[in-house]
């Protein structure tokens, strides 16, 4: 039998989202207009009526949200440049702590707490000195950091927080959306994003700040008035989304809610299936949470004795795609010459070497679960070192 191959991640776009895009690109307007409005409105609404705007992709929204923070360099102390820093996890994609470098902060990292594999948030505060000015955390694979214990120690020292939620829309706490509560509030539409616009993202902003400075930030710092003048009193960047975008982006909020209950169904089916004598191996499953979860990933970690590389070749030759989300990012060359090395993380590294994300999206069906259930139970035992 000729199965096709299962990649580890698909996006789910229906026949009117597509038509819209049609209707989009005849209109004879492309670029940002009354679909990023429209896009905006319904994504406010999700969010229990708060100010959205929508960016070309969720590494802009986090600078911008750097900037509107006021979190970089400042020469206006004595004693010269003066860098804030900014805690966050080393287990994220690299879009998280490049931000941070990006605006002239300083990141700091903590280490994850190995069962939610999210910043430690017993670590948390002993990180916090004079020079910290917010926290980013990280929902990773779209379980939720605590809010209730991270906005406690965030208000305590008057730290602001940028909830980088790339990877938890649809996911909630406590009842409540991600996004409907909290200070800063970061999506990103990428592909492989439980809601995708190709390439996008959205910022929640707090009641603090002026979303016209947000857009300003947005677009090269343009203030238009209504005479039809315009004025650039700063620097902002390029980073407006296209309507093109914004359809799509306005096609994939009907399903969220059907995506996110199908992902949690699809984990439930992973637990059921995955063979009790490939856990008793050393496969470590992912915290089952049924309730706030948005499972945008399913990840395992590999017994400590495994050969990923193998294991993933093996998947691979079964017709199966297995994704690496991700290697502990102080330890890319990057952030080595800036210091970090091997040994600062343990978790975080432990973590990073033996997380793999097999196949989950909305459009997968029992039977495929069940047949990546069968590979893994076939390809993980020629895979330890023994
Ligand atoms: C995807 C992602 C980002 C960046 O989003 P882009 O839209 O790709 O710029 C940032 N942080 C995390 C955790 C992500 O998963």
């Amino acid at each position: 039998m000729n199965t096709p191959f299962l990649p580890f991640t698909r996006p789910s776009i229906d026949e009117d989202t597509i038509a819209d895009v049609a209707n989009v690109l005849r209109s004879g307007w492309i670029t940002s207009g009354p679909k990023v409005q429209a896009f905006e409105a319904v994504l406010s609404h999700y969010c229990g009526g708060r100010a959205v705007r929508v960016f070309s992709s969720g590494t802009a929204t986090l600078e911008v949200a750097l900037r509107l923070a006021k979190v970089g360099a400042h020469d206006d102390r004595p004693g010269g440049v003066q860098q804030d820093t900014v805690i966050t996890t080393p287990l994220t994609w690299v879009a998280t702590a490049n931000v941070i470098l990006a605006v002239g902060a300083t990141p700091v990292f903590v280490d994850i707490d190995p069962v939610t594999r999210n910043l430690d948030l017993d670590q948390l505060e002993a990180a916090i000195t004079a020079e910290t000015k917010a926290i980013i955390p990280v929902d990773l694979a779209g379980l939720p950091v605590d809010r209730d214990r991270l906005y406690a120690i965030a208000r305590k020292h008057g730290l602001r927080v940028i909830e980088d939620a790339a990877q938890s829309l649809g996911a909630s706490w406590n009842g409540r959306p991600i996004g409907s509560t909290g200070d800063f509030v970061s999506f990103s539409f990428h592909a492989n994003k439980n809601l995708t616009t190709g390439e996008g993202g959205a910022l929640v902003l707090p009641a603090d700040v002026d979303p016209a400075l947000c857009e300003r930030l947005r677009l090269q710092g343009v203030k238009r008035f209504p005479d039809g003048g315009m004025d650039v009193d700063m620097l902002g960047g390029k980073a407006n989304l296209t309507d093109i975008a914004a359809a799509i982006g306005l096609g994939q909020m009907k399903h969220l809610t059907a995506f996110t209950e199908r992902r949690r169904a699809l984990a439930r089916r992973y637990f059921e299936q995955i063979d009790p004598s490939i856990v008793a191996m050393g496969l470590e499953l992912p915290p089952a949470d049924f309730e706030n979860a948005n499972w945008h990933m399913f990840q395992p970690l590999l017994p400590d004795n495994a050969k990923r590389g193998v294991f993933i070749a093996a998947m691979k030759a079964r017709g199966i795609g297995v994704g690496v989300h991700y290697p502990a990012l102080h330890l890319f060359s990057l952030y080595r010459k800036l210091g970090w090395q091997e040994g600062d993380f343990p978790e975080a590294e432990r973590v990073g070497r033996r997380t793999i994300t097999l196949p989950l999206f909305p459009a997968m069906s029992e039977a495929d679960v069940d047949r990546v259930c069968a590979a893994i139970k076939d390809s993980l035992p020629d895979c330890i070192e023994r």
